[in-house]
Protein backbone atom coordinates (compact mmCIF):
# COMPACT_ATOMS: atom_id res chain seq x y z
CA UNK A 1 0.00 0.00 0.00
CA UNK A 2 1.13 3.66 -0.51
CA UNK A 3 2.17 5.45 2.28
CA UNK A 4 -0.52 7.49 3.26
CA UNK A 5 0.48 11.08 2.87
CA UNK A 6 -0.80 14.29 4.98
CA UNK A 7 -3.14 16.60 2.86
CA UNK A 8 -2.42 19.93 3.24
CA UNK A 9 -4.88 22.67 3.60
CA UNK A 10 -4.67 23.97 0.12
CA UNK A 11 -3.79 21.37 -2.74
CA UNK A 12 -2.14 23.35 -5.76
CA UNK A 13 -1.07 20.95 -8.88
CA UNK A 14 2.11 22.14 -10.68
CA UNK A 15 1.72 24.12 -13.85
CA UNK A 16 2.89 20.68 -15.97
CA UNK A 17 0.00 19.06 -14.07
CA UNK A 18 -2.90 20.96 -15.57
CA UNK A 19 -4.94 19.71 -18.10
CA UNK A 20 -3.65 20.30 -21.85
CA UNK A 21 -7.27 19.08 -22.98
CA UNK A 22 -10.96 19.51 -22.12
CA UNK A 23 -13.08 16.51 -21.08
CA UNK A 24 -16.32 15.96 -23.39
CA UNK A 25 -18.50 13.87 -21.13
CA UNK A 26 -21.32 13.53 -24.03
CA UNK A 27 -18.97 10.92 -25.74
CA UNK A 28 -19.44 8.32 -22.99
CA UNK A 29 -22.91 9.76 -22.67
CA UNK A 30 -25.15 6.23 -24.29
CA UNK A 31 -28.34 8.47 -23.80
CA UNK A 32 -26.74 11.95 -25.54
CA UNK A 33 -27.94 15.33 -25.02
CA UNK A 34 -30.88 15.54 -27.84
CA UNK A 35 -30.02 17.98 -30.37
CA UNK A 36 -31.06 21.82 -31.03
CA UNK A 37 -33.81 22.50 -32.82
CA UNK A 38 -35.05 25.15 -35.50
CA UNK A 39 -37.66 26.88 -34.47
CA UNK A 40 -38.80 27.41 -37.60
CA UNK A 41 -38.52 23.87 -39.42
CA UNK A 42 -38.37 21.69 -36.38
CA UNK A 43 -35.23 19.69 -37.45
CA UNK A 44 -31.85 19.57 -35.81
CA UNK A 45 -29.94 22.80 -36.51
CA UNK A 46 -27.36 22.97 -38.70
CA UNK A 47 -23.67 24.02 -38.50
CA UNK A 48 -24.92 26.81 -41.30
CA UNK A 49 -27.47 27.80 -39.17
CA UNK A 50 -25.44 28.20 -35.94
CA UNK A 51 -22.38 29.49 -37.54
CA UNK A 52 -24.91 33.05 -38.25
CA UNK A 53 -24.87 32.88 -34.21
CA UNK A 54 -21.79 31.69 -33.35
CA UNK A 55 -18.11 31.38 -34.06
CA UNK A 56 -16.94 28.26 -36.31
CA UNK A 57 -15.06 26.64 -34.11
CA UNK A 58 -17.75 27.36 -31.46
CA UNK A 59 -20.26 25.65 -33.36
CA UNK A 60 -18.34 22.38 -34.13
CA UNK A 61 -17.93 21.99 -30.56
CA UNK A 62 -21.30 22.84 -29.63
CA UNK A 63 -22.48 19.84 -31.82
CA UNK A 64 -19.53 17.46 -31.42
CA UNK A 65 -20.87 14.53 -29.46
CA UNK A 66 -18.77 11.86 -30.09
CA UNK A 67 -15.13 13.49 -29.62
CA UNK A 68 -13.46 12.44 -25.56
CA UNK A 69 -10.73 14.73 -25.87
CA UNK A 70 -10.54 18.25 -27.18
CA UNK A 71 -7.01 20.37 -27.02
CA UNK A 72 -6.66 23.00 -25.15
CA UNK A 73 -5.07 25.88 -27.66
CA UNK A 74 -1.77 26.86 -26.43
CA UNK A 75 -2.78 30.49 -25.69
CA UNK A 76 -5.39 29.54 -23.85
CA UNK A 77 -3.31 27.60 -21.80
CA UNK A 78 -1.11 30.26 -21.62
CA UNK A 79 -3.78 32.60 -20.20
CA UNK A 80 -5.20 29.71 -17.68
CA UNK A 81 -1.46 29.73 -16.15
CA UNK A 82 -2.60 33.44 -15.18
CA UNK A 83 -4.64 32.61 -12.51
CA UNK A 84 -4.96 28.43 -12.68
CA UNK A 85 -4.47 26.43 -11.28
CA UNK A 86 -7.24 27.15 -8.67
CA UNK A 87 -6.68 25.50 -5.02
CA UNK A 88 -8.75 22.57 -4.17
CA UNK A 89 -9.47 23.28 -0.37
CA UNK A 90 -9.29 20.90 2.94
CA UNK A 91 -11.79 22.96 5.35
CA UNK A 92 -10.34 21.49 8.30
CA UNK A 93 -11.00 24.14 9.79
CA UNK A 94 -14.78 24.29 9.15
CA UNK A 95 -15.13 20.44 9.81
CA UNK A 96 -13.71 21.37 13.32
CA UNK A 97 -16.42 23.88 13.82
CA UNK A 98 -18.91 21.35 13.19
CA UNK A 99 -17.37 18.72 14.74
CA UNK A 100 -18.04 16.59 12.13
CA UNK A 101 -16.32 13.30 11.15
CA UNK A 102 -16.93 14.27 7.29
CA UNK A 103 -13.74 15.19 4.83
CA UNK A 104 -15.26 18.45 3.42
CA UNK A 105 -13.13 20.32 -0.29
CA UNK A 106 -13.73 22.96 -1.99
CA UNK A 107 -12.67 24.22 -5.09
CA UNK A 108 -12.69 27.49 -5.21
CA UNK A 109 -12.84 29.27 -8.16
CA UNK A 110 -13.06 33.30 -7.37
CA UNK A 111 -9.69 34.09 -7.64
CA UNK A 112 -9.24 35.94 -10.43
CA UNK A 113 -10.60 39.29 -11.15
CA UNK A 114 -14.10 38.65 -12.46
CA UNK A 115 -14.49 36.55 -9.25
CA UNK A 116 -16.00 33.80 -10.53
CA UNK A 117 -15.28 30.63 -13.04
CA UNK A 118 -16.41 32.44 -15.60
CA UNK A 119 -13.13 33.26 -16.83
CA UNK A 120 -12.47 29.84 -17.45
CA UNK A 121 -15.16 29.94 -20.96
CA UNK A 122 -15.06 33.59 -21.91
CA UNK A 123 -11.07 33.09 -22.76
CA UNK A 124 -11.94 30.18 -25.25
CA UNK A 125 -15.12 31.97 -26.30
CA UNK A 126 -13.13 35.08 -26.83
CA UNK A 127 -9.90 33.43 -28.22
CA UNK A 128 -12.24 31.34 -31.23
CA UNK A 129 -13.43 34.96 -32.30
CA UNK A 130 -10.49 36.47 -32.59
CA UNK A 131 -9.43 33.39 -34.67
CA UNK A 132 -11.46 33.40 -37.37
CA UNK A 133 -11.12 37.32 -37.69
CA UNK A 134 -14.35 38.88 -36.00
CA UNK A 135 -14.40 42.41 -34.65
CA UNK A 136 -16.38 42.09 -31.32
CA UNK A 137 -18.84 39.68 -29.76
CA UNK A 138 -22.27 40.76 -27.93
CA UNK A 139 -23.45 38.74 -24.98
CA UNK A 140 -25.72 39.54 -21.34
CA UNK A 141 -24.88 39.02 -18.22
CA UNK A 142 -27.23 38.63 -14.83
CA UNK A 143 -25.04 39.01 -11.57
CA UNK A 144 -22.33 40.68 -13.64
CA UNK A 145 -19.68 37.76 -13.63
CA UNK A 146 -20.14 36.65 -16.66
CA UNK A 147 -19.74 40.11 -18.36
CA UNK A 148 -16.91 40.77 -16.55
CA UNK A 149 -15.29 37.68 -17.51
CA UNK A 150 -15.48 38.25 -21.08
CA UNK A 151 -14.73 41.88 -20.79
CA UNK A 152 -11.60 40.81 -19.42
CA UNK A 153 -11.02 37.93 -22.35
CA UNK A 154 -12.05 40.35 -24.62
CA UNK A 155 -9.63 43.30 -23.75
CA UNK A 156 -6.47 40.76 -23.31
CA UNK A 157 -7.14 39.78 -27.19
CA UNK A 158 -8.40 43.34 -28.45
CA UNK A 159 -11.98 42.12 -29.61
CA UNK A 160 -15.24 44.44 -28.71
CA UNK A 161 -17.47 43.80 -26.83
CA UNK A 162 -21.08 44.45 -26.16
CA UNK A 163 -22.67 43.51 -22.93
CA UNK A 164 -26.69 43.90 -22.13
CA UNK A 165 -26.49 43.66 -18.70
CA UNK A 166 -30.08 42.78 -16.90
CA UNK A 167 -31.76 46.10 -15.76
CA UNK A 168 -32.07 45.40 -12.09
CA UNK A 169 -28.49 44.39 -11.35
CA UNK A 170 -27.32 47.34 -13.38
CA UNK A 171 -28.85 49.27 -11.11
CA UNK A 172 -27.74 47.21 -7.47
CA UNK A 173 -24.30 46.40 -9.10
CA UNK A 174 -23.25 50.06 -10.45
CA UNK A 175 -19.32 48.91 -9.89
CA UNK A 176 -19.32 45.38 -11.66
CA UNK A 177 -20.43 48.39 -14.76
CA UNK A 178 -17.74 49.91 -13.80
CA UNK A 179 -15.38 46.98 -13.62
CA UNK A 180 -16.63 45.97 -17.36
CA UNK A 181 -16.20 49.69 -18.77
CA UNK A 182 -12.68 49.52 -17.17
CA UNK A 183 -11.56 46.39 -19.36
CA UNK A 184 -13.01 48.36 -22.06
CA UNK A 185 -16.92 46.89 -22.56
CA UNK A 186 -19.72 48.55 -23.59
CA UNK A 187 -22.33 47.93 -21.32
CA UNK A 188 -26.55 48.64 -21.62
CA UNK A 189 -29.50 47.70 -18.96
CA UNK A 190 -31.69 45.48 -20.49
CA UNK A 191 -34.40 45.36 -21.56
CA UNK A 192 -33.65 48.39 -24.09
CA UNK A 193 -34.36 50.50 -26.56
CA UNK A 194 -31.44 49.67 -28.57
CA UNK A 195 -33.22 46.09 -29.97
CA UNK A 196 -36.69 45.46 -31.52
CA UNK A 197 -37.63 42.47 -29.31
CA UNK A 198 -35.96 45.11 -26.38
CA UNK A 199 -38.46 47.96 -26.92
CA UNK A 200 -41.45 44.72 -27.41
CA UNK A 201 -40.52 43.59 -23.86
CA UNK A 202 -40.62 47.37 -22.92
CA UNK A 203 -44.25 47.71 -24.40
CA UNK A 204 -45.46 44.41 -23.26
CA UNK A 205 -43.93 45.02 -19.37
CA UNK A 206 -43.04 48.79 -18.76
CA UNK A 207 -41.13 48.85 -15.76
CA UNK A 208 -39.52 44.95 -16.01
CA UNK A 209 -36.34 44.77 -14.17
CA UNK A 210 -35.63 42.18 -16.90
CA UNK A 211 -34.43 38.80 -17.56
CA UNK A 212 -31.50 36.84 -18.59
CA UNK A 213 -33.85 35.33 -21.45
CA UNK A 214 -34.75 38.76 -22.29
CA UNK A 215 -31.23 39.86 -22.54
CA UNK A 216 -29.74 37.13 -24.61
CA UNK A 217 -32.89 38.08 -26.61
CA UNK A 218 -31.07 41.36 -27.38
CA UNK A 219 -27.53 40.05 -27.45
CA UNK A 220 -28.29 37.78 -30.25
CA UNK A 221 -30.03 40.27 -32.18
CA UNK A 222 -27.45 42.94 -32.17
CA UNK A 223 -24.75 40.42 -32.95
CA UNK A 224 -26.75 39.13 -36.29
CA UNK A 225 -27.35 42.60 -37.00
CA UNK A 226 -24.15 44.27 -36.91
CA UNK A 227 -21.11 42.53 -39.46
CA UNK A 228 -18.13 40.60 -37.55
CA UNK A 229 -19.74 40.03 -34.61
CA UNK A 230 -21.18 37.19 -33.31
CA UNK A 231 -22.85 36.29 -29.97
CA UNK A 232 -21.19 34.65 -26.87
CA UNK A 233 -23.34 32.89 -24.06
CA UNK A 234 -21.82 32.39 -20.26
CA UNK A 235 -23.70 29.04 -19.64
CA UNK A 236 -26.11 26.58 -20.77
CA UNK A 237 -24.02 25.44 -23.62
CA UNK A 238 -22.23 22.65 -24.56
CA UNK A 239 -19.29 24.28 -25.28
CA UNK A 240 -19.41 25.96 -21.82
CA UNK A 241 -19.40 22.99 -20.17
CA UNK A 242 -16.94 21.82 -22.02
CA UNK A 243 -14.43 24.84 -21.41
CA UNK A 244 -15.47 24.68 -17.72
CA UNK A 245 -14.16 21.41 -17.41
CA UNK A 246 -10.44 22.61 -16.17
CA UNK A 247 -12.23 22.77 -13.46
CA UNK A 248 -12.90 18.85 -12.72
CA UNK A 249 -10.29 17.82 -14.24
CA UNK A 250 -7.82 19.78 -11.94
CA UNK A 251 -10.12 18.56 -9.09
CA UNK A 252 -9.77 14.74 -10.47
CA UNK A 253 -5.93 15.45 -10.52
CA UNK A 254 -5.39 16.87 -7.11
CA UNK A 255 -7.48 13.99 -5.58
CA UNK A 256 -5.76 11.70 -7.23
CA UNK A 257 -2.60 12.68 -6.28
CA UNK A 258 -3.38 11.83 -2.30
CA UNK A 259 -5.78 9.10 -3.22
CA UNK A 260 -8.86 10.78 -2.46
CA UNK A 261 -12.18 9.62 -3.59
CA UNK A 262 -15.11 11.76 -2.97
CA UNK A 263 -18.05 10.06 -1.81
CA UNK A 264 -20.24 13.03 -2.99
CA UNK A 265 -19.72 16.10 -5.23
CA UNK A 266 -21.90 18.72 -5.08
CA UNK A 267 -22.83 22.33 -7.06
CA UNK A 268 -24.75 24.80 -7.49
CA UNK A 269 -26.79 25.35 -10.80
CA UNK A 270 -27.66 28.02 -12.89
CA UNK A 271 -27.12 27.52 -16.53
CA UNK A 272 -25.24 24.41 -15.49
CA UNK A 273 -21.48 25.25 -16.56
CA UNK A 274 -19.65 25.28 -13.29
CA UNK A 275 -21.72 21.78 -12.31
CA UNK A 276 -20.92 20.13 -15.67
CA UNK A 277 -17.24 21.39 -15.21
CA UNK A 278 -17.14 20.13 -11.78
CA UNK A 279 -18.79 16.64 -12.71
CA UNK A 280 -18.26 15.92 -15.72
CA UNK A 281 -14.67 13.70 -15.60
CA UNK A 282 -16.08 11.95 -12.41
CA UNK A 283 -19.77 11.40 -14.46
CA UNK A 284 -17.29 10.10 -17.10
CA UNK A 285 -15.85 7.62 -14.80
CA UNK A 286 -19.91 6.45 -13.40
CA UNK A 287 -21.05 6.28 -17.08
CA UNK A 288 -17.84 3.96 -18.15
CA UNK A 289 -18.99 1.90 -14.83
CA UNK A 290 -15.41 2.78 -13.34
CA UNK A 291 -16.50 4.07 -10.06
CA UNK A 292 -20.02 5.55 -8.45
CA UNK A 293 -20.37 8.70 -6.99
CA UNK A 294 -23.37 10.61 -5.16
CA UNK A 295 -23.66 14.13 -7.40
CA UNK A 296 -26.25 16.43 -6.26
CA UNK A 297 -27.03 19.51 -8.31
CA UNK A 298 -28.45 22.78 -6.07
CA UNK A 299 -30.75 25.33 -6.92
CA UNK A 300 -32.82 28.09 -5.38
CA UNK A 301 -36.25 27.27 -4.55
CA UNK A 302 -37.80 30.47 -6.53
CA UNK A 303 -36.21 29.27 -9.65
CA UNK A 304 -36.26 25.53 -9.21
CA UNK A 305 -36.13 23.99 -12.97
CA UNK A 306 -34.50 20.27 -12.40
CA UNK A 307 -36.78 20.44 -9.20
CA UNK A 308 -39.86 21.49 -10.72
CA UNK A 309 -39.47 22.14 -14.34
CA UNK A 310 -40.48 20.30 -17.48
CA UNK A 311 -38.04 18.13 -19.35
CA UNK A 312 -38.84 19.48 -22.67
CA UNK A 313 -37.77 21.67 -25.68
CA UNK A 314 -37.94 25.30 -24.66
CA UNK A 315 -36.24 28.73 -26.36
CA UNK A 316 -33.25 29.24 -24.50
CA UNK A 317 -34.96 33.20 -24.64
CA UNK A 318 -37.51 35.77 -23.61
CA UNK A 319 -37.76 36.48 -27.79
CA UNK A 320 -37.92 33.25 -28.60
CA UNK A 321 -35.14 33.96 -31.12
CA UNK A 322 -32.89 31.25 -29.98
CA UNK A 323 -32.79 27.34 -31.31
CA UNK A 324 -35.09 25.13 -29.38
CA UNK A 325 -33.08 22.97 -26.62
CA UNK A 326 -34.13 19.96 -25.14
CA UNK A 327 -33.85 21.13 -21.17
CA UNK A 328 -35.79 21.00 -17.71
CA UNK A 329 -37.68 24.24 -17.91
CA UNK A 330 -39.47 26.42 -16.20
CA UNK A 331 -40.81 28.08 -19.55
CA UNK A 332 -39.08 30.98 -21.46
CA UNK A 333 -41.11 33.65 -20.58
CA UNK A 334 -41.06 32.47 -16.30
CA UNK A 335 -39.52 35.62 -14.59
CA UNK A 336 -38.21 34.40 -10.76
CA UNK A 337 -38.71 36.79 -8.26
CA UNK A 338 -36.06 39.11 -7.34
CA UNK A 339 -33.65 36.24 -5.35
CA UNK A 340 -30.50 37.64 -4.77
CA UNK A 341 -28.22 34.90 -6.94
CA UNK A 342 -28.37 36.32 -10.13
CA UNK A 343 -26.50 33.64 -11.39
CA UNK A 344 -28.92 30.90 -11.04
CA UNK A 345 -32.22 32.98 -12.34
CA UNK A 346 -32.07 31.49 -15.81
CA UNK A 347 -35.00 29.64 -16.41
CA UNK A 348 -33.61 26.62 -17.90
CA UNK A 349 -30.70 24.39 -17.51
CA UNK A 350 -27.57 22.94 -19.69
CA UNK A 351 -29.03 19.77 -21.77
CA UNK A 352 -26.26 17.33 -20.70
CA UNK A 353 -27.11 18.13 -17.22
CA UNK A 354 -30.69 17.93 -17.68
CA UNK A 355 -30.34 14.47 -19.82
CA UNK A 356 -27.69 13.42 -16.83
CA UNK A 357 -30.19 14.10 -14.31
CA UNK A 358 -33.49 12.31 -16.53
CA UNK A 359 -31.20 9.56 -16.55
CA UNK A 360 -30.69 9.47 -12.99
CA UNK A 361 -26.99 10.30 -12.68
CA UNK A 362 -27.51 13.21 -10.58
CA UNK A 363 -29.83 14.62 -8.21
CA UNK A 364 -30.99 18.02 -7.45
CA UNK A 365 -32.43 19.93 -4.17
CA UNK A 366 -33.47 23.13 -4.07
CA UNK A 367 -32.65 25.33 -1.22
CA UNK A 368 -34.38 29.06 0.27
CA UNK A 369 -32.33 31.81 -0.05
CA UNK A 370 -32.14 33.04 3.73
CA UNK A 371 -30.26 29.36 4.57
CA UNK A 372 -28.21 30.03 1.79
CA UNK A 373 -27.00 33.51 3.48
CA UNK A 374 -26.84 31.52 7.13
CA UNK A 375 -24.62 29.44 5.06
CA UNK A 376 -22.81 31.76 3.14
CA UNK A 377 -22.55 33.39 6.69
CA UNK A 378 -21.04 30.64 8.73
CA UNK A 379 -18.67 29.96 6.06
CA UNK A 380 -17.03 33.46 5.84
CA UNK A 381 -16.92 33.30 9.47
CA UNK A 382 -14.96 30.12 9.65
CA UNK A 383 -13.18 29.98 6.13
CA UNK A 384 -12.77 33.57 5.82
CA UNK A 385 -13.87 33.81 2.05
CA UNK A 386 -17.01 36.00 1.00
CA UNK A 387 -18.77 33.26 -0.85
CA UNK A 388 -21.22 34.75 -3.97
CA UNK A 389 -24.59 33.83 -3.09
CA UNK A 390 -24.75 31.41 -5.97
CA UNK A 391 -21.81 29.52 -4.55
CA UNK A 392 -23.68 29.62 -0.86
CA UNK A 393 -26.08 27.01 -2.35
CA UNK A 394 -23.37 24.62 -2.49
CA UNK A 395 -22.31 25.27 0.77
CA UNK A 396 -25.41 24.94 1.99
CA UNK A 397 -25.91 21.52 0.69
CA UNK A 398 -22.77 20.71 1.86
CA UNK A 399 -22.88 21.67 5.70
CA UNK A 400 -26.45 19.62 5.44
CA UNK A 401 -24.50 17.10 4.26
CA UNK A 402 -21.91 17.10 7.02
CA UNK A 403 -24.07 17.96 9.67
CA UNK A 404 -25.96 14.71 8.71
CA UNK A 405 -22.61 12.96 8.98
CA UNK A 406 -22.03 14.21 12.48
CA UNK A 407 -25.78 12.32 13.23
CA UNK A 408 -24.69 8.94 11.68
CA UNK A 409 -20.85 9.17 12.20
CA UNK A 410 -20.28 8.60 8.68
CA UNK A 411 -16.84 9.86 7.44
CA UNK A 412 -18.13 10.68 4.51
CA UNK A 413 -15.97 12.28 1.78
CA UNK A 414 -17.54 15.48 0.51
CA UNK A 415 -16.12 18.01 -2.73
CA UNK A 416 -18.15 20.81 -3.57
CA UNK A 417 -17.73 24.21 -6.03
CA UNK A 418 -17.17 26.93 -5.13
CA UNK A 419 -17.12 29.36 -7.38
CA UNK A 420 -16.95 32.80 -6.55
CA UNK A 421 -16.82 35.95 -3.94
CA UNK A 422 -19.27 38.22 -3.55
CA UNK A 423 -17.83 41.41 -3.11
CA UNK A 424 -20.44 42.92 -5.04
CA UNK A 425 -23.45 41.42 -3.61
CA UNK A 426 -23.40 43.76 -0.53
CA UNK A 427 -26.82 44.97 -0.78
CA UNK A 428 -27.93 41.10 -0.95
CA UNK A 429 -26.01 40.13 2.51
CA UNK A 430 -26.89 44.02 3.82
CA UNK A 431 -30.93 42.41 3.32
CA UNK A 432 -29.72 39.49 5.01
CA UNK A 433 -27.57 41.24 7.72
CA UNK A 434 -30.61 43.43 8.39
CA UNK A 435 -33.36 40.81 9.19
CA UNK A 436 -35.07 41.66 5.84
CA UNK A 437 -34.37 38.51 3.39
CA UNK A 438 -37.59 37.10 2.42
CA UNK A 439 -38.26 33.52 0.59
CA UNK A 440 -40.43 33.51 -2.24
CA UNK A 441 -41.50 30.12 -3.44
CA UNK A 442 -43.67 30.12 -6.88
CA UNK A 443 -46.66 28.21 -6.42
CA UNK A 444 -47.84 25.78 -8.62
CA UNK A 445 -49.95 28.10 -10.69
CA UNK A 446 -47.20 30.81 -10.83
CA UNK A 447 -44.87 27.83 -12.09
CA UNK A 448 -48.32 26.83 -14.59
CA UNK A 449 -48.26 30.80 -16.35
CA UNK A 450 -44.25 30.03 -17.35
CA UNK A 451 -45.09 25.99 -18.36
CA UNK A 452 -47.86 27.51 -21.08
CA UNK A 453 -45.15 29.50 -22.94
CA UNK A 454 -43.68 26.19 -23.31
CA UNK A 455 -44.02 25.65 -27.52
CA UNK A 456 -46.34 22.59 -28.34
CA UNK A 457 -45.78 20.29 -31.11
CA UNK A 458 -46.00 16.34 -31.57
CA UNK A 459 -43.65 14.97 -29.15
CA UNK A 460 -43.41 18.22 -27.12
CA UNK A 461 -46.39 17.42 -24.92
CA UNK A 462 -45.57 18.87 -20.97
CA UNK A 463 -46.97 15.30 -19.05
C1 LIG B 1 -22.76 32.37 -13.10
C2 LIG B 1 -22.45 31.85 -11.79
C3 LIG B 1 -23.01 30.65 -11.33
C4 LIG B 1 -24.05 29.87 -12.09
O1 LIG B 1 -23.76 29.55 -13.41
P1 LIG B 1 -23.54 28.07 -13.89
O2 LIG B 1 -23.45 28.17 -15.36
O3 LIG B 1 -24.69 27.25 -13.43
O4 LIG B 1 -22.27 27.63 -13.30
C5 LIG B 1 -22.63 30.18 -10.11
N1 LIG B 1 -21.75 30.84 -9.34
C6 LIG B 1 -21.20 32.00 -9.74
C7 LIG B 1 -20.25 32.70 -8.83
C8 LIG B 1 -21.51 32.53 -10.98
O5 LIG B 1 -20.95 33.67 -11.38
Amino acid sequence: MAEKKTIPYKIYLEESEMPKQWYNVRADMKNKPAPLLNPQTLKPVTEEELGQIFCEELVKQELDNDTPYVDIPDEIQSFYKMYRPSPLVRAYCLEEKLQTPAKIYYKFEGNNTSGSHKLNSAIAQAYYAKKQGLKGVTTETGAGQWGTALSMACAYLGLDCQVYMVKCSYEQKPFRREVMRTYGASVTPSPSDTTEIGRKILAEHPGTSGSLGCAISEAVEMATRQEGYRYVLGSVLNQVLLHQTVIGLETKTALDKYGIVPDMIIGCAGGGSNLGGLISPFVGEKLRGERDYQIIAVEPASCPSLTRGKFVYDYCDTGMVTPLQKMYTLGSGFIPSANHAGGLRYHGMSSILSQLYHDGLMEARSVEQTSVFEAAEQFARIEGILPAPESAHAIRVALDEALKCKETGEEKTIVFGLTGTGYFDMVAYERFNNGEMTDYIPTDKDLEAGFAGIPKFPGNEID
